[in-house]
C-alpha cells in the first residue's frame, strides 16, 4: 500500500476534495486500485446533526454513514465504493479514545494527545488499508495548515509516513497562489508561509498543488521551488476551471501530477488515459442539445447545500448529450408570488430533499403546478413527500393533509412516522439511512427507466408514506412503482396520466456518476427536453 497525504493551506475552499478525487481518477486510469479517506478536525461525531449554511450536503454511504461532501466527489471521481471507515472527525477520535480509558484500555496511564489521539488516528488509516485492500490509499486532511484543531492530523500523518519508509507515503499540499489587481501579478508569499508552517511541523511537502485563476509563468514556479524546498517540476498549477469539475483531473494530468506521484511513490504502472474522461467534459461545455428545469429549494444561494443532486443533473445531462440550465428558485418564492409566474417555461422541476417546515408549502405548490400543467417533474425526498401531500390536499380533496414534520395535528397524516422510529429520542445517526433494496413494479416508468426489478438506493429520512392512504392514491392514478421487497414502505410514487411525473423516497443522487448517470435523473432530463422542445432527443 502506498499513501498519500492530502493537505491544504492559506485559506479554505480551494477544492482539496476535488483536487484529491482527481488524482484518484489519474491513478485508476493507470490502472491502480485507489481508495480515499478524509479527516475533519471538527468535534461533531459526524456532519449529520449540522445545518446545510455550517456544513453544506450531507453525503450518505451505503452503510448508512453520515459523512463530508467530499466522499461525494470520491465516489463519483473513483470507482471506490466508500464506508463509514472513510470519514474520520475529531469527534469520533475523542469518543474513541474516552470509551477506550473508561473500560480500562489504558490502565495505569495518563492518557495523552500524543500518543493516544494520534495513535487513534493512524489505526483508522490502517483500518481503511486493511478494508479496501487498494494499491493507493489518498487522505484529505480538512481544515487549513496552521489551525489548532488539525494539530493532531497533522502530527499523526508525520508519524505515519515516517514509520512506511521510503517511497511509501508523500504529502501534497495544496495552496493559494493570488492575483493581486493593484500590483497586476500573482503573489506566492502565502504559499512560501504555509508550507513553512507545515515544515515547523514536521511535513514537509513533496508536491505543491498552486490553485490559482491564471497560469503560473516559468519564474513563479522556480520562485516557489526555491522557497517551498520543492523540486520545480512538483510545483503543479491548478486552474480555476472554466466550465466544470470534470475538467480538472485532464487539467492536473496535463501538469504530469499521476507522472510525478508514480515516481515518488515508485509505482510502475501504463499511462493514464482519459479519453472518456475528456468525452464527458465535451458534452458538459458543447452538448448538441439544451433544455432548463426548475430547482425548487430552499439553500439555492448555497452552493454546497444540494451537491449531489446537482451533479446528478449534469450526469443526465451527459446522458442526453443535453445541457441543462439549472434555475435555483426559493420555494417561499412560489408562496409569495404564485407558482405561475415562477415556474413558467420551464422543461421540467425539481424538489429536492430538506428538513423543517420554511418553504414547504412553496414546495406543494410546485409539484401541483407540475401535475396540472403536465410539466415533467422529479421529487427527491422531502419532495416525494410534498408530492404525495398535494395530491392528497388536491386530487383526493383531503383539504389539510400533510406530513406530521410539519403539522402534527392533521387529520389526513399522509406522511408520517414509523412506530419504531416514535421511540427514537436522540437526533444524531438515527434516520433511516443508507443502501435499502427497492422492489420495482412492473410496467411502470420506474421500470422503464431502470429496466429492472430490484434495485438498491441510498435513504435519509425519518417520516415515511402512510400506507392507510395507499389505496385512495393508486385508486385516483397516483402509481405506487416501488417499494421495500416485504411491500411495506412506498418507495417510489409515479402519475399516470402525465407525461413524466415520478418521485422516491430515497437519493439517487448520491449514486450517480458522470460515467455512470443515474436513470431517474436521464430520464427526467430526456423528458425536460422533450417538454421544452417539442421532440424526442
Ligand atoms: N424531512 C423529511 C424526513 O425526515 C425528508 C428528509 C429528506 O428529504 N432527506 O423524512
Amino acid at each position: 500500500m502506498k499513501y498519500i497525504f492530502v493537505t491544504g493551506g492559506v485559506i479554505s475552499s480551494l477544492g482539496k476534495g476535488l483536487t484529491a478525487a482527481s488524482l484518484g481518477t489519474l491513478l485508476e486510469s493507470r490502472g491502480l486500485k485507489v481508495v480515499l479517506q478524509k479527516f475533519d478536525p471538527y468535534l461533531n461525531v459526524d456532519p449529520g446533526t449540522m445545518n446545510p449554511y455550517q456544513h453544506g450536503e450531507v453525503y450518505v454511504l451505503d452503510d448508512g454513514a453520515e459523512t463530508d461532501l467530499d466522499l461525494g466527489h470520491y465516489e463519483r471521481f473513483t470507482n471506490a465504493r466508500l464506508s463509514r471507515l472513510n470519514n474520520l472527525t475529531s469527534g469520533q477520535v475523542y469518543q474513541n479514545v474516552l470509551d477506550k480509558e473508561r473500560r480500562g484500555v489504558y490502565l495505569g496511564k495518563t492518557v495523552q494527545v500524543i500518543p493516544h489521539v494520534t495513535g487513534e488516528i493512524q489505526n483508522r488509516i490502517f483500518e481503511v488499508t486493511e478494508q479496501s485492500k487498494a494499491d493507493v490509499l489518498i487522505t484529505e486532511i480538512g481544515g487549513t495548515t496552521g489551525d489548532i484543531e488539525g494539530l493532531p492530523f497533522l502530527e499523526a500523518i508525520r508519524e505515519f509516513a515516517l514509520d512506511m519508509g521510503f517511497l511509501n507515503a508523500i504529502f501534497i499540499h495544496v495552496t493559494y497562489v493570488p492575483y493581486i489587481r493593484t500590483a497586476g501579478e500573482l503573489k506566492t508569499k502565502p504559499t512560501q508561509q504555509s508550507v513553512a508552517k507545515l515544515r515547523e511541523i514536521g511535513i514537509t511537502p513533496n508536491i505543491l498543488i498552486c490553485r490559482c485563476d491564471r497560469s503560473l509563468d516559468k519564474n513563479l514556479r522556480q520562485k516557489i521551488s526555491l522557497f517551498c524546498n520543492v523540486p520545480v517540476e512538483a510545483v503543479v498549477e491548478e486552474r480555476d476551471v472554466e466550465h466544470s469539475i470534470y475538467e480538472v483531473p485532464l487539467m492536473l494530468q496535463h501538469e504530469h501530477l499521476d507522472e510525478i506521484v508514480c515516481r515518488l511513490l515508485n509505482l510502475q504502472t501504463q499511462t493514464s488515459n482519459l479519453s472518456h474522461w475528456q468525452e464527458i467534459v465535451r458534452k458538459i461545455v458543447a452538448p448538441r442539445y439544451k433544455t432548463r428545469i426548475a430547482f425548487v429549494g430552499k439553500y439555492i444561494e448555497l452552493q454546497d447545500a444540494y451537491k449531489s443532486v446537482f451533479e446528478a443533473i449534469t450526469h443526465g445531462g451527459i446522458a442526453n448529450d443535453c445541457g441543462v440550465d439549472v434555475v435555483k428558485i426559493d420555494a417561499e418564492d412560489i408562496e409569495v408570488e404564485g407558482a405561475e409566474s415562477v415556474l413558467n417555461g420551464m422543461g421540467g422541476i425539481l424538489v429536492p430533499g430538506g428538513f423543517g417546515a420554511r418553504g414547504v408549502e412553496g414546495k406543494i405548490r410546485a409539484a401541483r403546478f407540475a401535475r396540472e400543467h403536465k410539466i415533467p417533474f422529479l421529487g427527491l425526498c422531502l419532495g416525494m413527500q410534498v408530492a404525495a401531500i398535494e395530491f392528497a390536499r388536491n386530487a383526493l380533496g383531503l383539504k389539510d393533509a400533510h406530513s406530521t414534520e410539519f403539522n402534527p395535528d392533521t387529520s389526513h397524516p399522509v406522511i408520517s412516522l414509523l412506530d419504531e422510529q416514535k421511540k427514537i429520542t436522540k437526533l444524531g445517526g438515527t434516520m433511516r439511512l443508507g443502501k435499502q433494496p427497492c422492489q420495482i413494479k412492473k410496467g411502470t416508468l420506474a421500470e422503464k427507466l431502470y429496466g429492472a426489478f430490484l434495485v438498491h438506493e441510498r435513504h435519509r429520512h425519518r417520516y415515511e408514506f402512510n400506507n392507510d392512504y395507499r389505496k385512495q392514491f393508486e385508486d385516483a392514478g397516483m402509481v405506487v412503482s416501488g417499494t421495500s421487497p416485504d411491500d411495506e414502505l412506498v418507495e417510489i410514487i409515479e402519475l399516470k396520466n402525465h407525461p413524466f411525473f415520478i418521485a422516491c423516497q430515497f437519493h439517487p443522487e448520491f449514486l450517480s456518476k458522470p460515467h455512470k448517470p443515474h436513470p431517474l435523473f436521464c430520464g427526467f432530463i430526456a423528458a425536460a427536453h422533450e417538454k421544452l422542445h417539442g421532440k424526442r432527443i
